[in-house]
């Protein structure tokens, strides 16, 4: 059948990559988080990495960056490790990893994902300050620029990083499941600033979880359950035989 001939482990990518990752596996404790993930991330499109809670997601994209211990394999930024490109990467974590009691407001938050950029000599300025500022406003949030971070709701505190991340004017939008708890209008915010990113040439990654919006809001998608299980245009991978694959009962077999 065709479709099961282009749903294949790795569909090439049709374009350049420039996040590559070979041989990629992350272990926490005794068991293995990701699993030996050979993984293009394409250039300039919308990417969906979808799969069930504990499949890994979050250890992906956090392996991009060097946050976790990579047990096997590689990731290159731009043909270089993170660190030599981290300025080209933007990151919004996934809520509830983030510690909300510190001492600080919306757009310091910003601001201070500008502080790569700028080294840490920089102190922030008017000008950063201007940019923090526009970049709350993109989200909607320029009322909310002087309230404690942990004193925002939920969907609040997840625009403040988008905000965040838009300030850095990256390449690459590393981003943890930036839509759960916003509501269905700041929904459609964010999208359609990650969209006209977009259409700037710039790369979306996105932790997705609502499966039902998977083909109207990307354009590739990462389906991951430990192993990759399938990567490639939506219309080619996102079927429902690897939807069935990635969420069955956890792969344990390769290892064990
Ligand atoms: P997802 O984002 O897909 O829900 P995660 O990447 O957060 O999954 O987690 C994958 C697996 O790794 C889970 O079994 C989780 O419990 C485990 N894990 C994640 N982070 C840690 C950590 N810091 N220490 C130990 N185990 C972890
Ligand atoms: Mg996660």
């Amino acid at each position: 059948m065709m479709e099961q001939k282009s749903s294949e482990k790795n569909s090439r990518a049709e374009k350049k990559s420039s996040v590559i990752i070979r041989n990629l596996s992350v272990t926490y404790r005794t068991e293995p988080a990701l699993w030996n993930i050979d993984l293009d991330l394409p250039d300039g499109k919308m990417i969906a990495i979808v799969g069930p809670n504990g499949a890994g997601k979050s250890t992906l994209i956090k392996a991009v960056m060097g946050l976790v211990p990579i047990t096997a394999g590689k990731v290159s930024v731009f043909g270089k490790s993170y660190s030599k490109n981290r300025n080209k990467v933007a990151y919004v974590p996934q809520r509830g990893s983030v510690d909300w009691d510190f001492p600080t407001d919306a757009l310091d938050v910003v601001e201070m994902g500008l502080y790569g950029k700028l080294g840490w000599f920089h102190r922030p300025n008017s000008k950063t300050r201007d940019l923090a500022l526009e970049c709350l406003d993109k989200v909607g949030l320029s009322d909310y620029a002087e309230r404690q971070i942990g004193e925002l709701s939920g969907g609040q505190q997840q625009r403040v990083f988008v905000a965040r991340a838009l300030a850095q004017n990256a390449q690459i939008y590393l981003m943890d499941e930036p839509l759960n708890g916003v509501d269905a209008i700041t929904e459609k915010t964010i999208l359609s600033i990650l969209e006209n990113l977009r259409k700037e040439g710039k790369t979306i990654v996105m932790v997705h979880h609502d499966l039902q919006t998977v083909d109207k809001y990307f354009d590739w998608v990462v389906m991951v359950n430990r192993n990759l299980i399938a990567t490639g245009p939506i219309k080619e991978v996102f079927t429902k035989t690897n939807l069935d694959r990635t969420y069955q009962e956890k792969q344990r077999m390769s290892i064990q």
